[in-house]
């Protein structure tokens, strides 16, 4: 499986004006309970029997140290395989990289997983695993509870140009489960096309294969912003 965990993670920098005096860490290593969202992650995986081997893409300067950290403090993720790849400039670069590192065979599944969704359960990934032997491509994902708009976005602000049936739209989750042929096919496409998407389903979807959907947890949250620190803390808790 893949963790791409190499983003900067802008959106969770501390707010400006204010007093943090250390430069926000990026999120995948921000601390949950003093331990690095990333590690978290990592042991879901870590536990999980079906799992075999781990390929993490960081950003390069942060690999060494990431490595000594496992050695000091987070020994039990390395009874997995573990492999430390470069990322990229997206999300998107950083999985291509860690495919590109992947042996694997046609009908091998290969994950990808989010570093910043740690709460992510055993009967998720099995049941994308599961779903993804038999349809060779499958992802989390969430029935939209929100009325979803379409908008356009113009210098005076959104306007909405259309409403989206709800019942047809779900909201993306990870982990994204693929048979690796049907995985390596859709990168080397959207690679040759210039196309860049947000998630992996999306390479898949535009290759012409067909993606189930199983669902995914609404604490299967993305860690993304300083509120959902304080839900991840919240769920940590419990
Ligand atoms: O920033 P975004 O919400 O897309 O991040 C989702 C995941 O992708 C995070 O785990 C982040 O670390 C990872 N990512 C990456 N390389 C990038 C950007 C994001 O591995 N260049």
């Amino acid at each position: 499986m893949i963790i791409p965990a190499a983003g900067l993670g802008t959106r969770m920098a501390s707010a400006p004006g204010s007093k943090a005096k250390k430069p926000a860490a990026t999120k995948q290593f921000t601390e949950l309970g003093g331990t690095p969202i990333l590690i978290h992650t990592l042991r879901k995986f870590v536990a999980d029997p079906e799992v075999s081997e781990i390929y993490i893409a960081l950003r390069a300067n942060e690999i060494d140290g990431f490595l000594a950290r496992l050695q000091k403090e987070a020994k039990d993720i390395l009874q997995k395989q573990i492999h430390l790849v470069e990322g990229g400039d997206h999300r998107q670069h950083s999985v291509r990289n860690a495919i590109r590192s992947v042996s694997a065979s046609d009908d091998d599944i290969v994950l990808v997983h989010d570093a910043v969704r740690p709460f992510v359960t055993e009967d998720i990934i099995h049941d994308v695993i599961q779903a993804a032997q038999k349809h060779g491509a499958a992802i989390a994902a969430l029935p939209a509870v929100d009325t979803v708009k379409q908008v356009e976005r113009t210098s005076d602000g959104a306007l909405i140009t259309a409403t989206l049936p709800r019942e047809r739209v779900v909201l993306a989750q990870t982990p994204q489960g693929f048979r690796y042929d049907v995985l390596k096919k859709a990168f080397d496409e959207a690679t040759t096309d210039g196309f860049v998407g947000t998630d992996e389903a999306s390479l898949v979807e535009r290759s012409g294969h067909a993606v189930a959907v199983v669902m995914g947890s609404p604490r299967n949250i993305k860690i993304t912003t300083p509120a959902d620190m304080e839900l991840a803390e919240f769920y940590l808790k419990k």
